[in-house]
């Protein structure tokens, strides 16, 4: 389907990273949604700092959450954000290895779907503060489609360490 055609939609959009200066390259990252097409970056959250999950042998990360509005489709979207993480060196090894730059999308509208590629709302978001936290803040009546209102779940990973980064 063209961009064009269609109606505009709601996506948030989480970013993080762990290696060469990750403050940076998240925000680095905030600005290329900017320059998306048929896109316009809404708000953006706090950068948040976290420690890593699954594998612990590597460096903290840096967490954001934006919010946007866009005429992409989800598949659109999605290869438009693999295509950033890729000009920024991203290197694909296993799951929860450490990245230069990681982009997701956590929520598109209300749509709830699992193709090959592409799951929305995003697989694991529920269980990660590091997500949750920075989502609440820019979007704190937030409601997750198939999973409910985001401060029940924020409530169920209190125990997560996380701390935000003063600008
Ligand atoms: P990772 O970078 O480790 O988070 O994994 C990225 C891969 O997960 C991509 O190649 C996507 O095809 C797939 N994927 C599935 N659902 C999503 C989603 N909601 N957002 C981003 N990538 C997703």
């Amino acid at each position: 389907m063209s961009a064009l055609n269609k109606t505009v939609s709601q996506a948030f959009i989480a970013l993080g990273s762990n290696l060469e200066n990750p403050a940076h390259q998240v925000r680095q990252a905030i600005n290329e949604l900017t320059r998306l097409p048929a896109t316009r970056l809404l708000v953006y959250s706090s950068l948040y700092c976290s420690a890593p999950i699954g594998r612990l042998d590597q460096p903290d990360f840096i967490n954001a959450v934006a919010q946007i509005e866009t005429r992409l489709t989800p598949q659109e979207l999605l290869i438009a954000l693999l295509e950033i993480e890729q000009r920024y060196g991203r290197i694909r090894e296993s799951l929860n290895a450490p990245r230069i730059l990681d982009l997701d999308i956590l929520i598109y509208d209300d749509l709830q779907c699992r193709e090959d590629n592409l799951t929305l709302p995003h697989p694991r978001m529920c269980q990660r503060a590091f997500v949750l936290q920075p989502l609440w803040e820019i979007s704190p009546d937030c409601y997750i489609p198939g999973h409910g209102v985001i401060t029940k779940l924020l409530d169920a990973c209190s125990e997560q360490r996380l701390q935000r980064i003063q600008d």
